[in-house]
């Protein structure tokens, strides 16, 4: 099976400005777009990656949002990435809480491997981890994409130094990330 690379992002802190603490971005007007989100997701798909986004969001979980309601929110997201003529490939949820007991919910991988099987089932095509990136904003999500097996970008905090062969990098925001990324390919 053919292998290609895949950028794996983290929704909040990454695309858009994250909720206060204890609270959960789910309508449009709630939802603020963080600079250089359009120019990276053309950077990358513009280099030959694949984007999705990998999110958990327990304010389903906890009652304070429907999947449907998140579901929209995306719609909208999705046609704002169109009127700037840039899109994501798919779009992953885990709407468990911490008790659920769930194999999604970051840090654990199972939200890259339901990208993975996606990719395995709908394309024919595979995930190659040394070229593939998960980018976030907590070290949740960096830890994810460690258990993963990807390269990872932590933004806005101290990357892990994990000996693990893959690189694990710091950066200012999603462009940033995107630069380091097309930077260091060889
Ligand atoms: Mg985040
Ligand atoms: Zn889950």
């Amino acid at each position: 099976m053919e292998s290609i690379p895949v950028i794996f992002l983290d929704r909040d802190g990454v695309i858009n400005k994250p909720a206060k603490p204890h609270e959960y971005i789910t309508t449009w007007p709630d939802f603020v777009m963080l600079p250089g989100v359009y120019e990276a997701l053309r950077l990358f798909h513009g280099n030959g990656y694949k984007i999705f986004i990998v999110t958990n969001q327990r304010c389903i979980a906890r009652g304070l949002a429907s999947r449907e309601e998140i579901d929209a929110l995306h719609r909208i997201m999705t046609e704002d990435f169109a009127s700037h003529d840039c899109f994501v490939d798919g779009i992953f949820i885990c709407p468990h809480g911490d008790n659920d007991g769930c194999d999604c919910r970051k840090p654990k991988p199972g939200l890259l491997l339901q990208v993975q099987n996606h990719l395995e089932g709908s394309e024919g095509v595979t995930v190659d981890k040394s070229r593939s990136w998960m980018i976030g904003d907590s070290k949740t999500d960096e830890q994810a994409g460690i258990n993963y097996g990807v390269n990872t970008v932590l933004i806005g905090g101290e990357s892990s130094s994990v000996n693990d062969g893959m690189k694990h990098l710091a950066a200012n925001d999603i462009l940033d990330s995107a630069r380091k990324i097309l930077e260091g390919r060889n």
